[in-house]
C-alpha cells in the first residue's frame, strides 16, 4: 500500500504547461496533453489540406507530368523522373536558392507523396 501511495505521489507535479498540481503523465496534466493533441490535429489537418490543394492544382497545370511525363527528351521511367525531381529541390534547399514565391519545402513534400504514389502503380 505504501508503494501505490508513493507512486501516485510522484505522478502529482505541477503541469508544465498550465503550472496547476495535477497529476501528470509526460510532464503534463490531463486537460492540457488533450488540448495539445487536438492542436497536433487541427495543425496536421491544415498543412495535409494545403498539400492536398497544391498537388491537385499542380497536377491539373502540369497534365500529370510528374505521373505520366511525355518523354520527349527523358526516357527515364517515372520513379527515376521523380527522384531527379527531388534532388534538385534538395540541391536547391541546400544551396538556399529559392526563388520567389516558390516553396521548396512544399514541394519537396509534393514530390515524395508523388513518388509514393508512382511506387503504388507499379
Ligand atoms: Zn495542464
Amino acid at each position: 500500500m505504501g508503494n501505490l501511495a508513493s507512486e501516485v505521489e510522484s505522478r502529482l507535479g505541477a503541469c508544465h504547461i498550465c503550472g496547476k498540481i495535477k497529476v501528470l503523465t509526460n510532464r503534463k496534466c490531463k486537460e492540457c496533453a488533450i488540448d495539445q493533441h487536438s492542436q497536433f490535429k487541427r495543425d496536421l489537418g491544415f498543412i495535409l489540406e494545403q498539400l492536398e490543394l497544391t498537388l491537385i492544382e499542380k497536377n491539373k497545370a502540369y497534365g500529370d507530368s510528374a505521373l505520366n511525363p511525355c518523354r520527349i527528351f527523358s526516357r527515364a521511367d517515372v520513379l527515376e523522373q521523380i527522384n531527379v525531381r527531388i534532388d534538385d529541390k534538395l540541391n536547391r534547399i541546400i544551396n538556399s536558392g529559392e526563388y520567389p514565391g516558390d516553396d521548396d519545402e512544399l514541394d519537396l513534400l509534393g514530390y515524395l507523396i508523388l513518388r509514393r504514389i508512382g511506387r503504388s502503380r507499379q
